[in-house]
């Protein structure tokens, strides 16, 4: 059976995209067949129909229209699908000379995948959308990531353990691995999209020359020195770009080698159960960031995004980063100014990429003037004051500015097919050629008046279709009128109306077209000579909107120190860890919201000697893990350089952070939750160090009680004597109260409550010393929990607790012993006669009720009561 020219066409493309979605371009549609047309009309919920047979088999089919083809885009990306994008390379007519039966040209233009997105609707703003790539040289890891939407481009030592934290820690979309690589689990289980390349393509060698020709240097020394995993790492990087892009590379900063000791380390568990940079539904809401973004700029929110992930460890960058925050609180009038003038500032990143591209349009041109001039701007209010950050990257491109504000006009259109954009007054070819097209239109309008007059036809019109172009029209009745004088020529005849021409206005048009084209063409002559002018100044611009980003975060925590009552912590190397009044900032956030106070606590840990940990015992509820999380996060704020909520803070710089929660459900990846647990707590014993800050809440909670009991002391003596750490650690083992006694670094803390007539009233003050006991049935009676059952929970506690006082006695004992009945028993309801209304509703089905019945049937219940 033979294949249509079409389909052959269609299954050589197809075989260049073997694992994408391939969108084939027909005339307005872009059409999906076969498996990928099933695939995708599943995925977004549109018709699947057919279209002709091949191989004696119907072809599924589905399409999407070309203009609205970035939203179903965006669907199949978020659902995980790549997609190939194939267009047409000529048009219709090109193909029809070379025979009837020729199908037009058509290519794939670019492969759009999780991480390789750049258009504004795809992204999200305020977020980087990383792509990474993961090599291994004999044992030596290391993992070069990049942001083809912004430009940035790094890489770093990354051994495999580090791998899971690092991609949970830059939230990498999609990672670049050798295809018989075994590392794929660890992306795929922290959602990571995994796209195998073959091991060529990491190959130090070949890589070494492609980063020096993207980069253009001889060496690539200038940016540090690479390891041979740096280099594959990034080799496989860019070649992957390169395929996704079709050979169009984005602009790309040159490779900024991170050194991994110089930030916090913090897991993927620590970072879920911190909730850092998401909430527990997954988005931004109810997390760290969320509560104390206050950037008014997508830049701005990129960079909080990132020193929130990852806070620094060196003294001298938290300290200047404090520093800054720290002036900008004492001069918040220029701090206001800044925000102001920074609101009006756009992406230049993203305009930038999307230049280089050749996915950019007059808007992102703009976007550059705008964001340039508003760093002049700044500068020029900032470089006298002693605000302590480098800011000469804001000028220097003041001729750009100014060949972009004379050539642009104030508010250009999205797309460079929409026309309109150059200044007039720019380009004499220019001016002149769209005078020519107004005047054209100008001489049209007019001749409407004359041929009204010649013909006596008042109602008479000159019109403008795209079928017809310009036309005259008049209603059927005047028709021979018309006819009666030659010029007017026939063109159409519709229901009512009649269409005419003359060549006068046949020859007007002609002229007008080749005014309005020539117009065209010079405009987009002109854009490409200011794209290539704002890319060749790329660099520059990268680092403008750098500055921008940090003075906006500046400003953002700034305004949020001063708005929020925080104070500047002392961050050193000691091992202190000493807050005054410390509070959690986003339960805080949600209680100020209810109208509720916050009750702020202190933190002491004595680390000058070996380990430092708070033993906390409480009744649930008491707010135990608020403050354990409050700890951690007045950590973490204090070393991305930020005020924190507290009167006064000390921390010793905190190299590696670990929190950890008893047992979560985590059924979602098909493990015991106790199982989870006790994974997540070897992880804390193997690598926790001195320099480490642990928290650890319920640890043993989901086992058996004598099991869990041992693990949480086990573990307690293990950071207590091997891993020497500063921790805090919550338990409802009252029994582990007594280690503090034994071990010289192991204080007690609990969580004041007040019991009130049999009620539990939670103070949330932390203070010294251990819980006299957990309250659990109090706190079970507020739940709602039925009064039978409270009362027979109390009775078998006493008895418990009797038994226990007395010595020996097994449970099981004790258990057998009780009364059979609650203590006191709960009298049974008695009955009682039925209300009339009671009888009349036994006899009611609301599910057959129209609502009509409904609201007669309350009217008359109303009655009977
Ligand atoms: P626990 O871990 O002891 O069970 P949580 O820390 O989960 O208790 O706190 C329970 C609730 O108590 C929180 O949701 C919060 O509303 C409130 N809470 C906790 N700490 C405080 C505090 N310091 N001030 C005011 N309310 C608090």
């Amino acid at each position: 059976m033979s294949v249509t020219p079409m389909m052959a066409q269609y299954l050589d493309i197809k075989a260049e995209a073997p694992n994408a979605l391939l969108f084939y371009r027909m005339g307005d549609f872009y059409e999906l067949f076969f498996d990928d047309a099933v695939a995708a009309s599943a995925a977004l919920d549109i018709a699947l129909t057919k279209r002709g047979q091949h191989l004696g088999q119907d072809i599924a089919m589905c399409g999407v229209p070309v203009h609205s083809a970035e939203n179903y885009l965006m669907t199949l990306i978020r659902k995980g699908f790549r997609v190939a994008v194939a267009e047409q390379l000529e048009a219709p007519e090109e193909a029809k000379k070379r025979g009837s039966k020729s199908v037009v040209k058509r290519g794939i233009v670019r492969l759009v995948t999780p991480g390789t997105l750049t258009e504004d609707t795809l992204l999200d703003a305020r977020a980087h959308n990383y792509l990474a790539a993961w090599c291994d040289v004999r044992g030596e890891g290391a993992l070069a990531w990049a942001d083809i939407s912004t430009g940035a481009f790094h890489v770093s030592a990354c051994p495999r353990v580090r791998l899971g934290p690092d991609l949970s820690r830059l939230v990498v979309r999609e990672i670049v691995l050798t295809d018989e690589s075994d590392v794929a689990d660890i992306a795929s289980e922290l959602g990571v999209a995994v796209t195998p390349l073959g091991r060529s393509a990491f190959d130090s060698a070949s890589a070494e020359v492609r980063l020096k020709t993207l980069f253009d240097v001889a060496s690539l020394d200038a940016f540090g020195t690479f390891t041979r995993a740096d280099l594959g790492a990034m080799g496989a990087l860019v070649e992957y770009i390169e395929l996704t892009q079709r050979g169009k590379l984005p602009l790309m900063r040159p490779p900024r080698p991170e050194a991994s000791g110089e930030l916090m380390a913090i897991d993927a568990a620590t970072r879920r159960s911190l909730e850092l940079t998401r909430g527990t539904s997954g988005g931004r809401d109810g997390s760290l960031l969320w509560a104390i973004d206050r950037t008014v700029t997508a830049g701005g929110g990129r960079l909080l995004e990132r020193r929130v992930s990852a806070p620094s460890t060196v003294e001298g960058v938290i300290r200047s980063r404090l520093d800054a925050v720290d002036w900008a609180c004492a001069n918040d009038r220029l701090a206001n100014d800044i925000r102001t003038a920074l609101r009006r500032a756009p992406d230049m990143d993203r305009a930038l990429s999307r230049l280089s591209l050749d996915r950019g349009g007059p808007r992102d041109l703009a976007a550059i003037r705008d964001g340039l001039m508003a760093g002049q701007s700044l500068f020029s209010c900032l470089s006298e004051t002693d605000l302590p950050l480098d800011l000469v990257d804001l000028v220097g491109q003041e001729a750009l500015t100014a060949l972009l504000d004379a050539a642009l006009v104030a508010e250009p259109p999205l797309m460079l097919r929409d026309g309109g954009f150059v200044a007039s007054g720019h380009d004499a070819d220019l001016d002149e050629a769209r005078q020519l097209r107004d005047q054209g239109r100008g001489v049209i309008a007019a001749l409407q008046k004359t041929y009204a007059d010649r013909t006596g036809i008042a109602s008479l019109k000159v019109k403008h279709n795209n079928v017809l172009g310009y036309f005259i029209e008049t209603t059927a009745t005047h028709v021979d009128k018309m006819r009666a004088d030659d010029i007017f020529i026939h063109r159409q005849t519709t229901a009512n109306q009649v269409r005419f021409t003359t060549v006068e206005l046949s020859e007007l048009e002609t002229k007008i077209l080749n005014a309005g084209g020539r117009a065209q063409e010079i405009e987009v002559r002109i854009f490409a000579g200011l794209r290539d002018a704002v890319l060749s100044a790329s660099n520059a611009i990268f680092a403008a909107a750098r500055v921008l980003a940090e003075l906006d975060v500046t400003a953002a925590l700034a305004d949020l120190a001063r708005g929020e009552n925080w104070c500047r912590p002392k961050v050193d190397s000691t091992r202190a860890f000493t807050i005054d009044t410390g509070r959690h900032p986003v339960v805080e956030r949600a209680l100020k919201a209810q109208g509720a106070p916050f009750v702020a606590n202190d933190t002491r840990l004595d680390a000058t000697d070996g380990a430092a940990i708070r033993l906390l015992t409480g009744p649930n509820m008491a707010g135990k893990s608020t403050w354990l999380r409050q700890n951690a996060l007045i950590a973490v704020l204090a070393q991305m350089g930020s005020f924190v909520p507290a009167e006064a803070a000390h921390i010793g710089i905190v190299s590696q952070l670990f929190s950890r929660v008893g047992a979560s459900d985590d059924l979602a990846r098909g493990r015991s939750t106790f199982m989870v647990e006790m994974v997540e707590t070897a992880a804390i014993l193997n690598q926790a160090d001195d320099r480490s800050f642990v928290i650890l809440d319920e640890i043993g909670r989901g086992t058996a009680t004598y099991d869990g009991l041992s693990i949480a002391w086990a573990t307690l003596e293990h950071l207590h004597d091997v891993n020497r750490c500063r921790a805090l650690f919550a338990t409802h083992y009252h029994e582990m109260t007594a280690l503090s006694a034994k071990l010289a670094g192991v204080e007690n803390a609990t969580v004041a409550v007040r019991e009130w007539d049999g009620d539990v009233i939670f103070l949330h003050e932390v203070r010294d010393g251990a819980a006299d006991r957990s309250y659990g049935v109090q706190v079970a009676k507020l739940a709602g929990l039925p009064e039978a059952v409270v009362a027979r929970a109390r009775a078998v506690l006493n008895a418990l607790e009797e038994g226990e006082r007395e010595g020996g006695t097994k449970p099981k004992a004790m258990i057998d012993d009780l009364p059979l009945f609650s203590a006191t028993p709960v009298p049974a309801p008695r009955p009682q006669k039925e209300s009339a209304a009671e009888t009349r509703l036994r006899d009611v089905f609301p599910d057959e009720l129209t609502p009509r019945e409904a609201l007669d049937l309350l009217y008359e219940l109303k009655r009977l009561t």
